[in-house]
Order: C-alpha cells, then structure tokens, then sequence
C-alpha cells in the first residue's frame, strides 16, 4: 500500500504554506481526520497496521486511544485485531478512563493514534492504563511525523520523542516535513502569510 498516495487521495495530506502548533512553518500539513472519513478506506490503514502488530507477534487484549483524534483509529484497529475498543480523555495535566470503561491488572493494551507527532497524547494514555494495572505492550499510529522510531522505519528518535524507548511504535509511514523558524521560512520571505490549519479550521 502507498500510504503517502492514500492520504493525498483523502486530501489528508495538504500542501501550502503553515503555523505549525510548535510556531515552525511547513509547506506540508497532515490533516489526519480527513483519511478516516471514508470507513472502508480507514479499515484498509488499520487492517496493515494490523497485520504489522501481529507479524511482530504481539499479543494484545485491548486498544485503548486517546480522545478525541485517535478514537476513530482506535476503533478501527481493534476490529481489524479482533480486540476490544476503548479511549481516554483528557483531565487536568493527563488522561483517565470514564464512561464505565475499565482494565484488568496484567491486561495488554495498544495505545493507538492517528498520527504520532512527539507522542505527548500517547504517553498520557499510557499513563492512564498503566495506572490502572494494565500493561502498554506497544503503541500505534497510521501516520508517525518522524519524532519518534517506529519499527521497521529509517529514522532515529529525536530528542523530543516522548514515548519510552522500550515499548515499540507501529506507524504505516514516516512523514517527515521540512520545518522552518518564521525568521528562515522561504514562504513568508516571498511575502505569503502562514495559516493555521489543525482540528480548529
Ligand atoms: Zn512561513
């Protein structure tokens, strides 16, 4: 599958000129929801990612997303494992479980995503379960930035990956843009305007 191609089909993947939440500028945008929009294309992505978790022989009980972006893959990564679905929501500083979800003690969780950038979200979710007694056996995304390593992929973790180095990350593919500082940002130097694009616009 041409991951990159999948989400350029979806308008997914959006080229231009933008604010980055980190304040850089990029000329590409991943806008994830977008390749999730179509069900049967979504279940595709997570029937790969799937078959990349198994391959790799872990066993997993439950996928657990954190809300609100990576509900939707959660959910449909988990039926394509043949597991249990449930999400975490953000709380003062973290995440918890509501909503009458519970884990087990020894239980072996995924945390899924759509996209990971720096795994920030995805290491509160962590938390969250692990609290609870329940073990993160790996975490995945359909897209990984190239903050941090996923299995199989080419590039180093950086220094602001926050996922720990132990527990492996399953992404479809790296996506990794070019960033500038407003000051060095070739677009703003030719007079265009950076906009904001993200799950407000
Ligand atoms: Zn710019």
């Amino acid at each position: 599958m041409n991951v990159e191609q999948v989400y350029k089909d979806a308008n997914a993947l959006l080229e231009g000129h933008f604010l980055l939440a980190s304040g850089n500028h990029s000329a590409r945008y991943l806008q994830s929801a977008k390749v999730l929009e179509y069900p049967q294309k979504a279940a595709e992505l997570t029937d790969a990612l799937a078959k990349m978790i198994r391959d790799a022989g872990i066993e997993v009980d439950t996928v657990c997303a954190p809300a609100l972006g990576g509900v939707l893959a959660g959910y449909e990564l988990a039926r394509s494992l043949g597991v249990r679905s449930i999400f975490v929501e953000k709380k003062e500083g973290g995440m918890e479980l509501r909503r009458g979800f519970e884990v087990s003690p020894g239980e072996r969780v995924i945390i899924c995503e759509d996209i990971i950038t720096t795994g920030g979200s995805a290491l509160k979710a962590a938390q969250a379960i692990e609290v609870l007694g329940a073990k993160v056996v790996a975490f995945a995304s359909l897209a990984n930035r190239g903050f941090c390593k996923r299995v199989g992929g080419e590039n180093e973790a950086k220094p602001e990956c926050k996922l720990p180095a132990d527990v492996p990350l399953f992404s479809l593919a790296d996506f990794t843009f070019k960033m500038y500082t407003p000051e060095e940002c070739p677009m703003c130097k030719e007079g265009s305007t950076a906009v904001k694009p993200g799950s407000k616009g």
